[in-house]
C-alpha cells in the first residue's frame, strides 16, 4: 500500500505537488535570507555577498525537486512512451517483412507454377521454398491423391536424407492430419509423436493440403534451423501451402480440362496429335520403331438407334477404360473424335502392335456390352495398324495410313485389325 502511495502521488497531480514545492522554495529563500545575514556574520563576507551566495545555493537545493518534477519525469515518460513506441513500430515492421517475404516467395512459386509444366518440378519447388520460408532443415511432401492423379507422391527437399518414400507420414499423428484438417506440432516439449518420425527429428510442423474442399496430402517441415516451430510459424505454413497447393491443382486442373476429352477422360485429339509428333521426333534421334492403332467400334450407329445415346456414351467410356488398363503405361491413348480412339506404341514394331491389337479387339468382342437390365449386347470393334518407319516418316502420313488400314479392316468383314501392309498388299492402287 505504501508503495501504491508513492507511485500515485505523482499520478494524482503534478500541480499540487509542483505548488507544494515551489511554495517550500519561497520559504526556503525567505529563510536563506535570514540564514544569509549569519553566514555573513560567521564568515566575514560582506553582508550582499554572502547573502547572494547563500541565496544561490538554497536556490538551487530547493530549485532541483521543483526541476525533477517539473521537467525530468515528464521528459522520462515522454522518452519510455517514444521507446515503446519505436519497440512497437519495429515490431509492426518486421512482421510486414515478414510478410513481404512470404508474399514474394508465395508470388515468386506462382510464377513458376504458370511456367512450369512439369508437375514433379511444381511440387519440388513447393517443398524447396516451404523450407526456405520457414528455415526448417528438410521439407517433404506426401499427396495420396488430388495433382498425383490417384498414385501417392512423395518429395523430399533433400533425397539424401532418409525420408524413405514417406510411408511414416501415413501413420500416427500424421494420419490425422489428413483424415481432419488440423495441422501438427511437435517437439520436445509437445514430444509425443517423435517415434513416429525419421532418426534425428528434433521438432516439425506439418499441415494439410487442401483443395476443393479435401486433404490431397501433407506438407511437412524437419528440425527448424533456430529453435522449435512456433504458432506465428504454422499460420504462416497453413497461409503460404494453402495458397501455393490451390495455385498447383487449379493449374493441374486446367491443363488436365484442356488436354482430356470430357466423356472417357482420354486424351483429346490435340494432345494425340503433339504427342505423336514429339513421339516420333524422338524414334527419329534414336533409329526406333513406333506404331500407331486407330480403332473404331463396328456399326455403333445402330447401337445408339436401338439403345440410345446415352447407352452409347456408357459404350465409349468402357471402351476408353479398357483400352487404358489393356496398354502400357508408356503407350498413348486419345480419343481421336466420336466413336474412334488411337493407341500411340512407342519402342514398338507393327508385328507387335498388330498382336496387341487383336488380344485387345478378342477382349472387346468377348466381353460385350452388359446394359443395365443385365442383357448382354455383342460389341466389337475393327482396328487397322500402321508403322514409322516402314509404312510413313511424317505423322500425318502414319495416321493416313492407320486409317487406310481402319478402312481397309471395315471393308474385309468388321471385328478385325488390319496392317497398312497388307492393304497395300491386297489393294495396291491404295497407296497414300
Ligand atoms: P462402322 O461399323 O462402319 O463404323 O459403322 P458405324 O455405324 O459405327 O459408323 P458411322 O460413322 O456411320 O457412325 C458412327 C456413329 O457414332 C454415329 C454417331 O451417332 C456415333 N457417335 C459418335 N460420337 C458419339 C458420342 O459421343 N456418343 C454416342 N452415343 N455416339 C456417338
Ligand atoms: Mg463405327
Ligand atoms: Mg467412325
Amino acid at each position: 500500500m505504501a508503495q501504491n502511495g508513492k507511485h500515485q502521488s505523482p499520478e494524482r497531480g503534478d500541480s499540487p505537488a509542483s505548488m507544494q514545492l515551489f511554495a517550500r522554495a519561497i520559504l526556503s529563500m525567505i529563510a536563506a535570507n535570514l540564514v544569509s545575514l549569519g553566514i555573513s556574520d560567521m564568515t566575514g563576507i560582506g553582508g550582499k555577498t554572502g547573502y547572494l551566495i547563500a541565496n544561490v545555493v538554497l536556490f538551487a537545493a530547493f530549485m532541483t525537486p521543483i526541476l525533477y518534477v517539473l521537467l525530468y519525469r515528464p521528459m522520462k515518460r515522454y522518452i519510455s512512451e517514444r521507446d515503446r513506441a519505436v519497440n512497437e513500430a519495429n515490431a509492426v515492421m518486421q512482421k510486414q517483412q515478414a510478410t513481404v517475404r512470404e508474399l514474394t516467395i508465395l508470388s515468386e512459386m506462382m510464377g513458376y507454377i504458370n511456367a512450369e509444366i512439369k508437375q514433379e518440378r511444381v511440387l519440388m519447388s513447393l517443398v524447396v521454398r516451404a523450407k526456405e520460408l520457414l528455415r526448417a532443415e528438410y521439407a517433404a511432401l506426401l499427396l495420396i491423391t488430388g495433382v498425383s492423379e490417384g498414385k501417392a507422391v512423395f518429395v523430399s527437399s533433400d533425397p539424401d536424407h532418409d525420408l524413405g518414400k514417406g510411408e511414416w507420414l501415413l501413420t500416427g499423428p500424421f494420419a490425422d492430419v489428413l483424415s481432419g484438417f488440423a495441422p501438427l506440432r511437435i517437439d520436445q516439449e509437445n514430444p509425443d509423436g517423435l517415434a513416429f518420425c525419421p532418426d534425428g527429428t528434433r521438432n516439425l510442423m506439418a499441415v494439410p493440403l487442401i483443395s476443393n474442399g479435401r486433404v490431397h496430402g501433407l506438407l511437412v517441415l524437419l528440425n527448424k534451423h533456430d529453435g522449435n516451430f512456433t504458432a506465428e510459424d504454422e499460420d504462416t505454413l497453413i497461409n503460404f501451402a494453402f495458397h501455393a497447393y490451390q495455385a498447383i491443382w487449379l493449374n493441374a486442373e486446367i491443363t488436365r480440362m484442356a488436354n482430356t476429352d470430357g466423356l472417357t477422360g482420354l486424351n483429346n485429339h490435340r494432345v494425340f496429335q503433339e504427342r505423336l509428333a514429339a513421339e516420333l521426333n524422338r524414334h527419329i534421334r534414336y533409329s526406333r520403331k513406333l506404331s500407331l492403332m486407330m480403332l473404331d467400334i463396328d456399326h455403333f450407329k445402330s447401337f445408339n438407334d436401338n439403345y440410345g445415346h446415352q447407352t452409347g456414351d456408357r459404350v465409349l467410356k468402357e471402351l476408353a477404360a479398357t483400352m487404358e488398363h489393356f496398354v502400357r503405361s508408356m503407350d498413348i491413348t486419345a480419343r481421336y473424335g466420336g466413336e474412334e480412339f488411337v493407341i500411340v506404341l512407342p519402342e514398338t514394331p507393327v508385328e507387335e502392335a498388330f498382336m496387341v491389337a487383336d488380344r485387345l479387339r478378342q477382349k472387346i468382342f468377348n466381353n460385350g456390352f452388359i446394359l443395365e437390365s443385365g442383357e448382354r449386347i455383342p460389341l466389337s470393334i475393327s482396328i487397322g495398324v500402321a508403322g514409322f518407319p516402314d509404312d510413313a516418316r511424317i505423322h500425318s502420313e502414319l495416321v493416313k495410313c492407320a486409317d487406310k488400314a481402319l478402312y481397309h479392316a471395315k471393308r474385309t468383314g468388321r471385328n478385325r485389325v488390319c496392317t497398312y501392309h497388307e492393304t497395300v498388299v491386297e489393294m495396291p492402287d491404295n497407296d497414300i
